[in-house]
């Protein structure tokens, strides 16, 4: 497959340059995916967790940031607006075979303002080693060129956190065993070295993100049946492309840190 270019700024799934790839990693017992805000894990990894969770994981989300800033209205009610994406994440997470209301955990930082701050790294940590997740999932912070500052300090948080929530001396505050994850997969990968297969979940991957009602026009450009049905088709086609290197009919792609 030939390499392609792929805009770091439209949220899902990066370009596949990479000629050598891995894919499909053993189910895990647990899964935990971190997002910069409410559908960035639904973009990223959605159809792996759906995946998963169809065949016994446990999968937790974890948010970061409120939400807030997702709308074009500049009368918008705010607050309002993270109380409703707090219950379109939790409703995705279920739609994705998740547990609910307790898988899923929300930083609430500002959105726009994400900070990898010590705080916040601590606060990611204390979710790893309470869930205690096999596959740690989330944004790649070494993507070149994207501009959004909450995906690249997302990233960077839970790479950080995962050094944080292994090793003993740190935040002993926690009261809490450390935790070692098996493997790290990156989505928005700079470097696509791995992908799995979601041709039995790309439906439910749509079904999670079409939760997500608030974000129709700002993110999904989907102001009317005919765009949802073109924002689907962008999202299939874009699986099909990621999957074709594997002879797959659709695919997720992802940098993988297996070295934890
Ligand atoms: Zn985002």
């Amino acid at each position: 497959m030939t390499a392609e270019r792929h805009d770091p700024n439209v949220p899902g799934q990066p370009g596949l340059a990479a000629a050598t790839i891995g894919h499909n990693l053993d189910v895990p017992a647990v899964a935990l995916a971190v997002g910069a805000h409410p559908d960035d894990v639904e973009f990223g990894a959605g159809g792996t967790l759906a995946k998963w969770a169809a065949a016994g994981c446990r999968i937790h989300h974890l948010v970061l940031t409120d939400g807030s800033k997702g709308t074009w209205d500049p009368d918008a009610d705010t607050a309002a607006l993270v109380d409703i994406r707090e219950r379109e994440q939790i409703e995705a997470h279920r739609r994705l075979g998740g547990a609910g209301a307790d898988a899923v955990v929300f930083c609430r930082r500002v959105d726009g303002e994400l900070i990898a701050d010590a705080t916040t790294r601590s606060e990611v940590a204390r979710v790893i080693r309470m869930v205690r997740p096999d596959v740690v999932l989330g944004h790649d912070p070494w993507k070149r060129y994207r501009l959004h500052p909450d995906h690249r300090a997302a990233g960077q948080l839970v790479c950080d956190a995962i050094v944080a929530a292994r090793d003993p001396h740190f935040h002993r505050d926690h009261g809490l065993a450390p935790h070692r994850p098996s493997d790290l997969l990156l989505w928005e990968a700079d470097e696509v070295d791995h992908i799995e297969d979601i041709s039995s979940s790309l439906d439910t991957k749509l079904w999670a993100l079409e939760a997500h009602e608030s974000q129709f026009e700002s993110t999904m450009h989907a102001t009317d049946d005919a765009a949802m049905e073109q924002f689907r088709q962008r999202v299939r086609e874009r699986g099909a492309q990621i999957g074709s290197a594997l002879s797959m009919t659709a695919a997720e792609a992802f940098h993988r840190i297996d070295r934890l």
